[in-house]
């Protein structure tokens, strides 16, 4: 009993010293404690928020004010500060990869940033800016990928809606045609094409989708966003008869023979993709096959909140987008809008709340797995719930962007891109002056979506 014990005070030590050295002591106060310091209460802040005038909000430091509306000293940091990285981005870049086309780590990555600038301030030297990166990308095809994030399916997506802002209708048309030439191989069941959003199925899907929300409906026809989705539910059908896992998890993927939980590569991505109202999957499909397979990989939470990177993994290490609470919050999220079942809104906020203690990362400040990917996660939840709570957590998590370089963080190998770098922050700093239209880049649809 006496080893039993001491070996498990190891392990329990041993995770909280992994923890540590994962991420840093979030050093602010939570937003409670911030607004007892205010002299607030939660429950009454809506009613005394009008009493209270701007300054208490300046004064104890609540970076917006009762309406959410950011204060405009914050938005004045914020401004100069994406002015003095976009600066440090463009130089940094001029000696990045020049074959790098991908929105992860590449080119494409740097025009979604200049496309973000462009609704953030409806500044068309920034639309400009996109354009010039996109072409760069365009003229580099290379027709090993096929997802938004890794392959051609992004610049040729991304390259469509920048033309058609430009009313270049003829040249929008072209990287369509393009995009839906790669249909082919995505919906052949025989090919090795995993069904994860960083290389395989559900990442094409998402470019389909994006043509739909940002050009409009119908730019992608139906039947052909159809093919994709029912190549996705084939797909795991067909894993979840092998393993005998069909009455508990009827929708089951791997990648590399691994089954991830995360965003990236795992099931909380293929589900949020299944999820989306565009994507048209039949509500008995919902019911009967992506609820069960959600429930099934809800039941793999940690007490924590977390969730494992793999249904096999059991240390409760990683509080990245691509692994762990960060990248399945959205999908509980999105179960929520669909099922209308508080159990996801209420674990959403668990996965929140684990996100407020470990999401400061060693790792870095970008969106796959550093700061601004785990802020987005405290927005995403402030727009379904306008509880201004999560407001609070991402202008926290943007309050240390702004120290961008001073916390000894890692450096990432693509230091000034969208999904590990600069850039991401950049884009996650500009979405706190929007807030209440802020989405996750290359990851969220945009507003039409929302319900
Ligand atoms: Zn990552």
């Amino acid at each position: 009993m006496g080893e039993t014990m001491s070996k498990r005070l190891k392990l329990h030590l041993g995770g909280e010293a992994e923890m540590e050295e994962r991420a840093f002591t979030n050093p602010f106060p939570d937003y409670e404690a911030a607004l007892a310091a205010a002299g607030l209460t939660t429950g009454t802040s809506e009613e005394s928020g009008c009493v209270r005038t701007q300054s208490t909000t300046d004064e104890f430091g609540l970076p917006f004010h009762h309406d959410g509306k950011i204060i405009h000293n914050f938005v004045r940091r914020i401004q100069t500060k994406i002015k003095d990285l976009l600066q440090q981005m463009e130089e940094g870049l001029k000696t990045a990869d020049p074959h790098d086309c991908s929105a992860y780590t590449g080119w494409t990555g740097i025009a979604l940033l200049y496309l973000q600038l462009y609704r953030v301030t409806c500044d068309q030297t920034y639309l400009l800016r996109s354009l010039d990166y996109v072409k760069r990308t365009l003229r580099n095809l290379n027709g090993r990928r096929v997802t938004f994030l890794c392959g051609d399916a992004g610049p040729l997506a991304v390259g469509a809606v920048i033309y058609h802002k430009l009313k270049s209708d003829c040249e929008s048309q072209e990287c369509i045609t393009k995009l839906l030439q790669l249909h082919r191989s995505i919906v052949c069941q025989e090919s090795e094409l995993p069904d994860e959003l960083l290389f395989g199925r559900a990442g094409y899907l998402y470019a389909l989708l994006y043509l739909n929300t940002e050009i409009g409906p119908g730019t992608v026809c139906e039947s052909a966003i159809k093919e994709v989705v029912n190549a996705i539910i084939e797909s795991g059908k067909t894993l979840s008869r092998e393993e005998r896992k069909t009455d508990r998890c009827p929708l089951l993927y791997q990648w590399h023979r691994k089954q991830y939980v995360g965003a990236a590569h795992g099931m909380s991505g293929i589900y949020y993709m299944l999820m989306q109202p565009a994507a048209k999957v039949d509500q008995e499909t919902l019911i009967e096959m992506v609820k069960p397979s959600i429930d099934y990989v809800r039941h793999k939470k940690f007490r924590s909140g977390n969730y494992p990177s793999s249904l096999s993994n059991e240390t409760d290490r990683l509080v990245h987008w691509c692994h762990g609470a960060p990248g399945v919050i959205h999908m509980l999220m999105q179960a929520y809008k669909v099922f209308k079942e508080e159990k996801y809104l209420k674990e959403a906020m668990e996965c929140s709340d684990v996100i407020w203690q470990r999401g400061l990362l060693r790792k870095g400040y970008g969106i796959c797995h550093g700061t601004s990917g785990n802020g987005y996660s405290f927005l995403s939840l402030y727009h379904i719930t306008k509880d201004k709570k999560y407001l609070y957590r991402a202008c926290k998590f943007a309050e240390w962007c702004l120290d961008y370089g001073a916390h000894g963080c890692r450096i990432p190998d693509r230091p000034y891109s969208l999904f590990e770098g600069m850039a991401g922050a950049i884009h996650f700093l500009s979405d706190i002056l929007v807030p209440e239209t802020s989405r996750f880049p290359a990851f969220e649809l945009g507003c039409s979506q929302r319900n």
